[in-house]
């Protein structure tokens, strides 16, 4: 008897084409495992089951017509800061703990094109503000390797119900390593496209020039499934680009002959830890056996992206969240009748600890008198990191680095140490201030906890970023390890 919720997206496509299940079986197999084991990791702000069934339904009627895409009738979970329309998105803020969009994301209505059912929405650090998923307003998620540790974020709800089971594939969003870093830490796929590559209408805004949409998927070819489907332009979204989609399928090409891939010393940084580099140096040799020709190189700047990303990225939070004032949508003090103080009292009440401080860093950032000091001299420092990037593309076609220096830590460890918890993102956040893609593959495990390798590519070639990590994929059995659910 095989385990329907286990499927990847291809795997449950063919059932479904051959008609040897249905949607609505492979729908309900998913809503027994989101209720068998949910209540353990918390991954989840809201199971949508009436909708699924529903979804599931009509899917099943355009598979019998003969009409089924590559999404039909398979179960995604989607973050909570996409917006789905008539369905409630949180950002797992009390913020919009009741906000109901009157309208879906451009991804939403892709996926809802495609006939794909979705199954609920995923919990978040809130605003996607973290890397552990213990900032959400409403309860921290757990990772189900180890229920002691985090799964990551600020995408873990969708990372832990992926490496769980709970659905099939998720989206989640990335603006500093929210993709990457949650699936490193649970085994499972994840990819930030290149800056614009994917709409961001309908995406709750954190920061506008690094944010991106992606999926998080059980294998790479489920990853340039969803990719086939949720990319493109997009109209709705200025800073989507005008370019066609390739069919990322045609890049699950199993070898790496011809391939010049650089290994950035600088990511390999101080205070990583020993496991993680044993891990990532026998992944290297394996992409090495496989054809790839490896070189050390230098991205000296890299030391500064940490802190060009905490300047960037709080400023233009902090302009993001400013229609937060109670008076549109979303959470509103009304216990007075002085229009500051409600203002007031609707962001003190309204946001948590972690979202208050980005504001606060990005308004003393964008201040008058400090605007030259931070946010000008940061905004140069990013052109820097961007041009040595493409300077080291000019000779090789992709770089590798671990995606965390850590494996996954302990609920609670890093939670009032911020600078601890910003460090995570040491070796995700280059990609988001530089624009270019990057995917993170499972790679190993130390003490029973993954470790990701991630894989980083020039702007607008997720393809080799697919090569690389399918053919990788083909040759390791890390992603078909399951946590101990
Ligand atoms: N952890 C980083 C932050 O807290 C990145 C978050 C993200 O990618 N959304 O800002």
């Amino acid at each position: 008897m095989i385990k329907l919720y286990a499927l990847t997206i291809h795997e449950a496509h063919q059932l479904l084409k051959e008609k040897k299940i249905s949607a609505l079986e492979l729908t309900g197999a998913v809503l027994a495992r989101l209720s068998k084991v949910e209540s353990k990791i918390g991954a989840c702000v809201a199971i949508t089951e009436d909708l699924a069934l529903k979804q599931a339904a009509k899917a099943d009627k355009y598979i019998k017509g003969g009409e089924i895409q590559p999404l039909t009738g398979i179960p995604v979970l989607i973050k909570d800061n996409i917006c789905t329309k008539d369905l409630r998105t949180t950002c797992s803020s009390k913020m919009l703990e009741d906000f109901i969009p009157p309208y879906d994301a451009s991804v939403v209505s892709k996926l809802k094109a495609a006939k794909a059912v979705i199954v609920g929405k995923t919990n978040m650090d809130e605003f996607a503000m973290g890397s552990s998923t213990e900032n959400s307003a409403f309860f921290p998620t757990r990772n189900p390797w180890n229920l002691d540790c985090v799964p990551g974020g600020s995408s873990g709800g969708s990372a832990a119900a992926i490496a769980a089971d709970e659905a099939i594939y998720a989206l989640g969003s990335d603006t500093g390593g929210s993709i990457r870093q949650p699936a490193g830490f649970c085994n499972v796929v994840g990819l930030k496209p290149t800056y614009g590559r994917v709409s961001r209408f309908g995406l709750v805004a954190f920061a506008s020039s690094l944010d991106q949409i992606g999926p998080i998927t059980k294998d790479v070819t489920d990853c340039a499934i969803v990719m086939n489907t949720i990319t493109g332009h997009d109209p709705l979204d200025s800073t989507c680009l005008p370019y066609s989609v390739p069919d990322y399928t045609n890049s699950l090409i199993p070898h790496l002959k011809n391939l010049r891939i650089g290994v950035p010393k600088e990511y390999f940084v101080e205070g990583m830890q020993e496991e993680v580099r044993v891990a990532l140096k026998s992944a290297i040799n394996k992409l090495q056996e496989l054809g790839a020709k490896i070189d050390e190189v230098s991205l000296p700047h890299t030391k500064y992206a940490l802190a060009v990303y905490y300047i960037l990225a709080p400023s233009e939070a902090s302009a993001n969240l400013a229609r937060y004032d109670g008076a549109k949508y979303g959470f509103s003090y009304q216990d007075t009748d002085n229009m500051w103080e409600a203002m007031e009292k609707t962001k003190q009440f309204g946001f948590g600890a972690e979202v208050k401080r980005r504001i606060m860093l990005g308004t003393y950032a964008l201040s008058a008198g400090y605007y030259d000091a931070y946010y000008l001299k940061a905004q140069k420092v990013r052109t820097l990191i961007r041009q040595e990037f493409d300077r080291v593309f000019e000779k090789y076609n992709a770089l590798v680095t671990p995606t965390s220096p850590t494996v996954p830590f302990k609920l609670g460890e890093k939670v009032e140490d911020p600078w601890q918890m910003y460090l995570s993102d040491v070796c995700t956040i280059p990609v988001n201030i530089t624009g270019i893609p990057a995917i993170s593959v499972p790679a190993g495990f130390a003490n029973g906890l993954p470790i990701g390798m991630q894989i980083m590519s020039p702007p607008l070639n997720e393809e080799i970023l697919f090569r690389i990590a399918f053919t990788y994929e083909q040759a390791t059995n890390w992603h078909k390890m399951k946590p101990p659910i």
